[in-house]
């Protein structure tokens, strides 16, 4: 398990409980939202507030600590894998998301056909697609 406090410590973050625990619930349930947090910071710290717990996750990723990713047509993820330029690939049908290595392996993973003068630092790509339960329940649909 890593240290929670030494993480908070090295950013130069108070180390409080609620801040280990987010860190522990981001840890443990990549890709979890708020309300998954939320609900796993609860059954360690009984009686802390959405509130606090919105201000930690808002600390921690500013911090760089935590990644905030917000999906087309999905609510804010969070997850402790940072600053690899990973991708994600998640399910049309149920909302499942899975971590895709860098293609390339450093950022930008994509390099534009025309900049128009910027100085590109990320492409941030989603891969779409049919998780395998959603793949092999539509297969045996359409095929009894
Ligand atoms: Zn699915
Ligand atoms: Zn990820």
């Amino acid at each position: 398990m890593p240290d929670y406090a030494e993480q908070l410590r090295g950013a130069e973050l108070r180390v409080t409980r609620p801040r280990v625990a987010v860190l522990e619930a981001v840890h443990t349930r990549p890709h979890a939202d708020t309300e998954t947090i939320f609900g796993a910071v609860r059954t360690v710290l009984d009686g802390v507030s959405r509130q606090a717990v919105y201000d930690v996750l808002h600390a921690v990723t500013a911090a760089g600590l935590v990644r905030r990713i917000q999906p087309p047509g999905s609510v804010a993820r969070y997850e402790s894998r940072v600053g690899d330029n990973h991708h994600h690939v998640i399910c049309r049908s149920c909302g499942a998301i899975a971590d895709v290595d860098c293609a390339v392996g450093e950022a930008p993973c994509l390099t534009p056909s025309d900049d128009s003068g910027f100085l590109v630092d990320e492409a941030e790509v989603v891969y779409w697609g049919l998780c395998p339960d959603c793949s092999t329940s539509q297969t045996s649909r359409s095929n009894p």
